[in-house]
């Protein structure tokens, strides 16, 4: 198993050293794992003049499975729009042909008392949204920002998703639905955009192929509403690229903080990318107090997903519930009465625990 390991920018060096020694625990049992290490995202752009270095995205494209951390730094901003972080993640995503991202949102029951809602609405949550990943409104041509002939400036952005892109996301949805609680929710604003409108008519067809699964369809703007006020009426939620990206930024806080959350990131073939759901977090850069625990759920996923090995999956899962269980908290989901403790002590706690 080779892993490109690319820890990116802010807190992602912090938080993927701590992958990195669960990693190295798994070696210690026999497991053959190599892992080789790359800058992308301001990193990139320090070491080689761009934000995905050619050298980073080859080892990416010979790897297994690609470890990230995550991109991004305010000092950045002002950089021309190709240059900057976020861009290296947008081009490694689509030259990879990352189409399909996973986002499961669950709830430890010790942490119900972070979430920002009631523990009765949260309690048991257990939510898996599938968002799109490589089209829509933040790839679509054309775009860009130009004058018009009065002299004003116009803003362009493209919604587009063509049939294949929206039956093969659907897929994923639907074949994921068949090993959870067998419910799809598509999320779509089919009442106003056309694009959408497609992807609804879509997705009817291709749940005809899975009789056994029940669909839904929301518009975007009650689901942002019914994941606040009802989030466990959802199993499996499927929805396009900009619109995934804030429902799932949402439900991040009903499981108490973005620090939990794991994502993949996958191609046709379940080769993935795994990184925590967050950003790189710049204000608490540096100083040892981010959660890694979103990143080492996200090499669970790395097992589960890309190397077909739940055994191994289900082990890092159980290790951090155990750590959880036992108080072991980062700053980010501490509550009175447990035991707060750095990133690094954190990463130590889950290696133990394994
Ligand atoms: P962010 O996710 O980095 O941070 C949002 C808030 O959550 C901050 O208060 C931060 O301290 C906190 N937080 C995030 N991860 C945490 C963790 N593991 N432990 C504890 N607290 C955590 O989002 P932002 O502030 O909007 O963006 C910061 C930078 O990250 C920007 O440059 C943005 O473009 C970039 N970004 C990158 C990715 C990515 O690499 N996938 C995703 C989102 C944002």
């Amino acid at each position: 198993m080779k892993i490109a390991v690319l820890p990116g920018d802010g807190i992602g060096p912090e938080i993927v050293a701590q992958a990195v020694k669960v990693l190295a625990r798994l070696r210690l049992d026999g497991l053959k794992i190599e892992t080789e290490t790359a800058p992308i995202g301001g990193a990139g752009y320090e070491a080689a003049g761009d934000p995905l270095p050619e050298a980073t995205f080859a080892l990416s494209q010979q790897a297994d499975a690609v470890l990230l951390g995550a991109v991004g730094d305010w000092k950045y901003d002002t950089l021309p729009r190709d240059s900057r972080p976020e861009r290296g993640l947008l081009r490694i995503r689509k030259g990879l042909n990352l189409f399909a991202n996973l986002r499961p949102a669950i709830l430890y029951p010790e942490l119900a008392s972070a979430s920002t809602l009631r523990p009765e609405v949260v309690s048991g949550l257990d939510i898996m949204i599938v968002r799109e990943l490589t089209g829509d409104i933040y790839f679509g041509q054309p775009r860009g920002i130009s004058t018009l002939e009065n002299g004003e400036r116009e803003g362009i952005n493209t919604m587009r998703y063509s049939e294949s892109e929206i039956r093969r996301i659907g897929r994923v949805a639907f074949d994921i639905a068949m090993k959870r609680d067998k419910k799809v929710c598509s999320i779509d604003k089919a009442n106003v955009l056309e694009t959408t409108e497609l992807w609804r008519q879509v997705m009817i067809e291709v749940a005809h192929d899975y009789p056994a699964v029940e669909l839904s369809h929301m518009y975007v703007d009650n689901a942002a509403m019914q994941l606040i006020r009802a989030p466990k009426q959802f199993d499996v939620m499927v929805t396009g690229n900009i619109f995934g990206d804030i429902l799932s930024d949402e439900a991040s806080m009903l499981t108490g903080s973005i620090g939990m959350l794991p994502s993949a990131s996958l191609d046709a073939n379940n080769k993935g990318m795994y990184e925590p759901s967050h950003g790189s977090a710049p204000d608490i850069a540096g100083k040892d107090i981010a959660n890694p625990l979103a990143t080492i759920l996200s090499v669970a996923m790395m097992f589960k997903y890309s190397f077909n090995d739940q055994g191994t999956a289900d082990r890092i899962d159980n290790a951090v519930k155990k750590v959880i269980a036992a108080g072991y908290r980062t700053a980010d989901i501490w509550t009175a009465g447990t035991n707060k403790v750095a990133c690094s002590a954190m990463g130590d706690a889950v290696v133990a625990a394994l």
